[in-house]
């Protein structure tokens, strides 16, 4: 059982064969990599939406490395202390896959994971993680699921749209909302930019009850050249590197980072 609306009348999905009907006969064939495509043509603002390819390869080889896990395990020990399965979990601006595929790992098959993504590309790659989690190319300020039936959003490092996450979950769902603060792999900034901007340490406040809300630091050594380059072209940074830098990051043995995010949740 699951729980996608039609992104154009938002009355439920059906699945019906390799299609997705909803009752006033809107369509959306499910690809052969098995994902759907609920992006409406209005929505598709940018000719490419979402990462670039580069980035998300790059991101996948990172993260596939386990760097990162202890972040998701924030998450996914949140859930299991507070939460009895079967849930709905949405990962919204999932990427390329890998936390929806690691969280579904961690807290089991009696779960429905869905995983919404702009950009085909990134869902394209997730469909190869697990055909049982729901993959969809969608907009987040038009999440094609029915109004309050998703028990857990995540959204790791991800716009979010305020009205729709209030929507979307159950009375008693949440959302666990992951935000980097200044200092997050502050390491990289000195690596790229002559001058480190400080940016103001505020971070995004959602306008819901706060459940629970702290900083996440950790450093993380990264022992190898490849994987050290793969962190940094998975950031924006890396685009912004002048030509004459570029020597240091061929040359780059490996890199100590800092992770200093901001884990809150909430409930609309
Ligand atoms: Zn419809």
């Amino acid at each position: 059982m699951n729980y996608l609306a039609c992104p154009k009348c938002h009355e439920p999905l059906q699945r019906i064969d390799k299609t997705y009907q909803c009752v006033n006969h809107h369509n959306y064939d499910i690809s052969k990599r098995g994902y759907v495509n609920l992006l409406l043509n209005p929505d598709k603002a940018h000719n490419n939406p979402g990462d670039s390819k580069e980035s998300l390869i790059a991101r996948k080889a990172f993260l596939d490395q386990g760097y990162y896990d202890p972040i998701l395990f924030e998450c996914t020990n949140y859930i299991k202390a507070h939460s009895s399965q079967p849930l709905q979990i949405l990962d919204l601006g999932c990427g390329e896959g890998y936390y929806t595929y690691r969280a579904k790992q961690e807290l089991g098959n009696e779960n429905t994971y869905y995983g919404l993504d702009i950009s085909k590309e990134a869902i394209n790659m997730a469909t190869r993680y697990d055909k049982d989690i729901i993959w969809m190319v969608g907009n987040s300020k038009n999440i094609p699921v029915c109004d309050h039936s998703m028990d857990v959003i995540m959204a790791l490092f991800t716009v979010v749209n305020k009205e729709e996450l209030a929507r979307c979950l159950k009375e008693d769902g949440y959302i666990i909302h992951v935000t980097a603060n200044r200092n997050h792999l502050i390491e990289i900034k000195h690596l790229i930019y002559d001058e480190v901007k400080v940016k103001s340490d505020e971070h995004i406040r959602l306008p819901f009850n706060v459940l629970e809300s702290y900083d996440f630091t950790k450093k993380i050594s990264i022992p190898s050249h490849e994987d050290a380059l793969n962190l940094l072209k998975m950031t924006p940074h890396y685009y912004h590197i002048k030509k004459e830098k570029r020597g240091i990051l061929d040359t780059l043995p490996s890199l100590d980072v800092t992770i200093d995010l901001r884990i809150t949740v909430y409930r609309p």
